[in-house]
């Protein structure tokens, strides 16, 4: 049982010394007590009452690791339900099913367009996190389960009906870590030997919450720690209804046999969705086919909630990156933007004649301003200012893009030594400053509105500067 705020505190010194970072060590309980702060943020808890807190500082979904080394994935650990409450700590794990249907050749190929797929975007390698190898067969799924982690590297899921093609499987790698996957009621005690053998985490699976967590509480009974929820629904909106209500039960009432990360299977459901028809109805009317893409939208779904684990069926670049993009989007600090280092940056070998861009420092208004002037091949010293990683409108509405702070950031910024004219474009959306920025300039330098859009850039510099 969690322990209350009020609890909590009784537990903590109570001398308010604020070294946690909070004003009282009231206030630091009960943020303990909700799962949002570490222990280890209070230096001076004795040892004893350290342990007697474990419960109520531990997360209330608990935190897995699968894979090692530098591909390994981290999931669970997460305390809120909406992502402005606080933010989502670990983006979900999105594995790619191999399942024995595939040959030999095709499985081959599939490793090494796992292995090479990634995408670059705002700064960051998107690529798809594990694979999910599915053979009843031992030989087979440890054959393949050794190719597949030595090709890749990548955190490996094993599916199988049977404890012993996942002993078989497993038991070469445990020490990288590969998910269980799956123990329902009849099979959890062989499954849990294995996974307790191996010290390996295992998927659960049963039939609803009820189920599920009935199936978590006699798991644990028997020493597993490290589990995975899958209630098996049969529809998609009785998978998202079971997400839900999971992740609810654990941040909002601390259960403890419902406090696993889950897991989902979109393709599964798509194509029980798929089988009756290959179309699907848009708003009451306009029909599409949708077949192909089922899975895909289905995932997007579990990516917002609140799967920790999603077993996809496509090695196409074009479903995958889309659900990359979104996870990488839901899964960034709300409260920390991403954000680049301010400073002067070369694009296109520039001269001292080249034009002189003026931008922010959120990561996403930089690399679309430098790609664009990248892909156009226009030569040009892109100065990029601090706003703590805010666009450029939402900086000026805060103050913080405003002609009294970009003319020191400008005077500072080195890019005078760079060219040898003083003309400085500023984005369209702030065409409102260019006067009085002018002005903090010293009459200095010239300031030219640019375009709204970045992809007018390299035109409007070839046609003006
Ligand atoms: S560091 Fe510990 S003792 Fe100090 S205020 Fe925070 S909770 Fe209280």
């Amino acid at each position: 049982m969690a322990l209350s705020g009020l609890q909590v505190y009784k537990l903590l010194p109570k001398t308010n010394c604020k070294d946690c970072g909070f004003p009282t060590c009231m206030a630091f309980a009960m943020q303990l007590a909700a799962g949002k702060v570490e222990l280890e943020k209070c230096p001076h808890v004795a040892e004893e009452i350290a342990a007697e807190l474990g419960e109520a500082a531990a997360p209330p979904v608990r935190r897995l690791t699968l894979g090692t080394g530098e591909r390994a994935v981290t999931v669970g650990e997460e305390t809120v339900m909406y992502r402005h409450e606080r933010r989502f700590e670990h983006a979900p794990l999105l594995a790619v099913r191999l399942g024995e249907e595939v040959t030999d050749q095709e499985f081959s190929r599939a490793l090494v367009a796992f292995r090479d797929m990634a995408f670059d975007r705002v700064g960051q390698t998107l690529r798809p996190g594990g694979l999910a190898l599915a053979s009843d067969h031992a030989e087979l799924l440890a054959a393949r389960a050794m190719q597949a982690h030595q090709v890749t590297g990548a955190p490996l899921l094993l599916l199988s009906s049977d404890p012993t093609v996942l002993r078989a499987a497993a038991a070469p790698l445990a020490a990288a870590r590969p998910l269980l996957c799956a123990a329902d009621a009849e099979s959890l005690p062989g499954m849990a030997a294995v996974a307790l053998d191996l010290n390996l985490p295992l998927v659960l699976r049963a039939g609803g919450v009820e189920a599920v967590a009935a199936l978590a509480t006699q798991a644990v009974a028997l020493g597993l720690k490290d589990l995975v929820l899958d209630t098996s629904p049969a529809t998609l909106q009785e998978a998202l209804r079971d997400h839900t209500f999971i992740r609810r039960a654990a941040v909002k009432q601390r259960s403890k046999s419902l406090g696993f990360p889950t897991l989902a299977q979109p393709w599964h459901l798509a194509r029980a969705r798929g089988a009756a028809a290959g179309t699907m109805s848009i708003g009451g009317g306009e029909s599409l086919a949708v077949d192909p893409l089922l899975g895909t939208l289905y995932a997007s779904f579990f990516i917002a909630k609140y799967a920790a684990v999603i077993i996809l069926e496509t090695l196409d670049p074009a479903q995958l990156l889309p659900l990359l993009v979104l996870s990488q989007n839901l899964y960034t600090d709300p409260q920390r933007p991403m954000q680049v280092d301010a400073g002067v940056y070369p694009l296109n070998d520039p001269g001292p004649d080249s034009p002189v861009l003026l931008t922010t420092n959120f990561s996403l208004t930089y690399f679309t301003v430098a790609g664009e002037v990248e892909n156009g091949r226009v030569p040009a010293w892109l100065l990029v200012m601090d706003v703590e990683g805010q666009s450029v409108l939402t900086a000026w509405a805060a103050g913080k893009f405003v002609p009294e702070a970009i003319a020191p950031f400008v005077r500072t910024s080195g890019v005078a030594e760079k060219v040898s004219h003083r003309r400085l474009l500023i984005p369209g959306y702030v065409a409102q400053i260019s006067g009085e920025l002018e002005e903090e300039l010293g009459g200095e330098w010239q300031v030219t509105v640019g375009p709204r859009e970045a992809a007018d850039i390299p035109r409007f510099l070839r046609s003006t500067m």
